[in-house]
C-alpha cells in the first residue's frame, strides 16, 4: 500500500499530526476506521467521541486483537503507544481519561487511518 509523507512519518516513525488537521476528526457517519498501513479494521464509529483534543478519539478499539500497545518514554513523558497489531504501524496513544464505559481515550492520528462507510 502506498503511503503519503504524513502517513509514513506517523505509521513508521511514530510521528503525530497537528491537531484539528484530520478530516476524520469530524467524521460522524456510521462506519469503520481501518489502518492506513495495511487496511486492518481498528476502530468503529460506535466508540468514537468528541474529546476536544483535535485528534480522532475512541473509547475502545474494534476488538482487543486489532491494536497493540507499548510503553513510550519519548518527549519526557510516559505514555502508552498504540499500534496496529498486523503491520505494527503507529496509530496514536492511549490515555486513561476517557468516557464511560471504559474510561479509556484512544487518541489517534487521522492520517494513520482510512474510513469506510458502513452500508448496513
Ligand atoms: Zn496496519
Amino acid at each position: 500500500m502506498l503511503l503519503t509523507g504524513d502517513q509514513y512519518s506517523i505509521l513508521r516513525k511514530e510521528g503525530t499530526e497537528y491537531p484539528f488537521t484530520s478530516p476524520l476528526l469530524n467524521e460522524h457517519r456510521k462506519g469503520v476506521f481501518n489502518c492506513a498501513g495495511c487496511g486492518q479494521d481498528v476502530f468503529s464509529s460506535q466508540t468514537k467521541f468528541e474529546s476536544g483534543t483535535g485528534w480522532p478519539s475512541f473509547w475502545a478499539p474494534l476488538n482487543a486483537g486489532v491494536v497493540g500497545t507499548t510503553r513510550d518514554i519519548s518527549l519526557g513523558m510516559i505514555r502508552t503507544e498504540v499500534h496496529c497489531s498486523r503491520c505494527r504501524g503507529h496509530l496514536g496513544h492511549l490515555f486513561d481519561d476517557g468516557p464511560k464505559p471504559t474510561g479509556l481515550r484512544y487518541c489517534m492520528n487521522g492520517a494513520a487511518m482510512a474510513f469506510r462507510l458502513s452500508v448496513s
